[in-house]
């Protein structure tokens, strides 16, 4: 129900341009093709995996002869659904952190102003309720807003936070995060990051760092690089997508924002085009506005 309210706009938007894209038309043929490219173009959706969408459809087409614009919704939901299924396995309802020894540890990279700071807040939540001990870490020791902002969700969810006055080595917070976490015996860290994107070679450098100090702790830590994309920029979250996972191994994706946005379609786009699972999205602003991605109940509310 939030997510179907979540992505509103996304979906009559998409509706309504695919509606007009078919108006008046009984099958698809190049024209019908030619705007359903707009339509995926227009709506985020990205132009690599609009391309790749369809020559799938067009291959139906060729293959069936005739096709009904009648028939082309659930087509297209079809296809969508396959690409997702591709890097998104099974109808996630839930995401359980593996069974291991010591704490599982979720290194969360974006460019500022994301949502980094509230998915973690957010996440947190979540694993509390469960009865998973969390800790973060204030990594991001570039903003002091970063930090407060980490600490008022630390508070407000009641889980411990690991922080350093502002400027220090974000390395050294990481270091410090994983060390109390180990101690304490907890389930799950989240560690934040500074979110600056000036150039790539010392984004590349900072993650490497943070990762490698966290692995004198934990050998095979971060267990999960999980980038926060804000859904509603769209192209941008393309370009991010592009410079993350250019410096550092990117194995999850949090996209927020997407209620209120007409872009859901960039979650399509880019789980695609970098072949990475979309493990949340963000529907709101509230404690309960994150939700584990499923890409049925996804497609789904896009298209009905
Ligand atoms: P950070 O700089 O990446 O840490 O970003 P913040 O977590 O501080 O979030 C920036 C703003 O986006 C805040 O006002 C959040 O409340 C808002 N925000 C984060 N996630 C969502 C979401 O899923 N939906 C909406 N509507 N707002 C969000």
């Amino acid at each position: 129900e939030t997510l179907d309210k979540g992505l509103e706009k996304t979906k009559t938007t998409f509706l309504d341009k695919l509606g007009k894209a078919v108006a008046g038309k009984s099958k698809v043929d190049a024209d019908v093709l030619d705007d359903l490219e707009d339509v995926l173009i227009s709506s985020d959706v990205g132009v690599a995996t609009t391309i790749k969408v369809i020559d799938r459809i067009e291959e139906r087409v060729a293959k069936d002869k005739y096709l009904g614009t009648t028939e082309l919704n659930g087509i297209l939901r079809d296809e969508i659904a396959g690409l997702l299924s591709e890097v998104n396995n099974g109808d996630a309802t839930d995401f359980t952190i593996p069974q291991q020894d010591g704490p599982y540890v979720v290194m969360v990279v974006g460019v500022n102003g994301v949502g980094k700071t509230t998915t973690i807040g957010k996440l947190a939540h979540q694993f509390k309720q469960k009865g998973l001990k969390v800790v973060l870490g204030a990594g991001d020791t570039f903003r002091a807003a970063a930090v407060d902002q980490l600490q008022i969700w630390a508070d407000r969810v009641g889980v411990e936070i690991v922080k350093q006055d502002m400027g220090s080595d974000p390395a050294s917070v990481a270091f410090d995060t994983l060390q109390s976490a180990v101690a304490q015996n907890a389930d799950v860290v989240l560690l934040d990051t500074a979110g600056r994107l000036h150039n790539k070679v010392n984004l590349m450098n900072e993650l490497t760092k943070v990762k490698r100090v966290m692995q004198k702790i934990i050998p095979n830590a971060p267990h999960d690089v999980m980038l926060v994309l804000d859904g509603s920029t769209g192209q941008n979250a393309f370009e991010q997508a592009k410079q993350f996972t250019a410096a550092t191994e990117v194995s999850s994706l949090a996209v927020t924002k997407l209620d209120g946005t007409a872009k859901g379609g960039v979650v399509i786009g880019i789980s695609d085009q970098f072949q990475i699972p979309v493990r949340y999205i963000g529907v709101g602003e509230g404690v309960d506005d994150l939700q584990v991605f499923n890409k049925s109940e996804f497609v789904d509310s896009f298209f009905n």
